[in-house]
């Protein structure tokens, strides 16, 4: 990931890009699946960036649509960060119903928007949550 364009993002949203912002930023992008505040908190510890200070960034990134709230069964809430256009509008999510990770499951290999609409009825989201078991907790 180009850490440049992660700076511009956040600049471009006219927050101010800390070391703090660009962590969190980046850690989201490179996952690439909804993933709760705890799970962040957990893996940036060695940068000793408070949690009063991450809670405050997310929120902050969701305000300004930098990143998305994924609500996960209406318990935890989950943020993901996709910088392709495509993934930002339609893509569904796969929980697996024994571990509770989340992955993301692009709009290419899905064709959401190819789903028909009754006539006169234009699409504006798609979104999609698929239950299953992953191949961890299958074994
Ligand atoms: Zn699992
Ligand atoms: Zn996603």
């Amino acid at each position: 990931m180009n850490v440049d364009l992660l700076k511009d993002k956040i600049r471009n949203c006219g927050l101010k890009c800390t070391a703090t912002r660009l962590a969190v930023l980046e850690y989201l992008v490179t996952v690439h699946r909804p993933v709760s505040t705890q799970e962040i908190i957990q893996n940036l510890k060695e940068t000793a960036i408070n949690e009063v200070t991450i809670y405050r960034i997310l929120e902050s990134f969701v305000e300004k649509k930098l990143i998305t709230p994924v609500d996960h069964w209406n318990r935890h809430r989950l943020y993901e960060a996709h910088m392709e256009k495509s993934c930002q509008v339609n893509h569904a999510h796969f929980s697996c119903q024994q571990c509770e990770t989340v992955l993301c499951i692009e709009e290419n290999t899905l064709q959401i928007s190819t789903i028909p609409l009754p006539p006169g009825f234009q699409l504006k989201q798609v979104r999609l949550q698929i239950e299953g078991i992953c191949p961890n907790c299958i074994k």
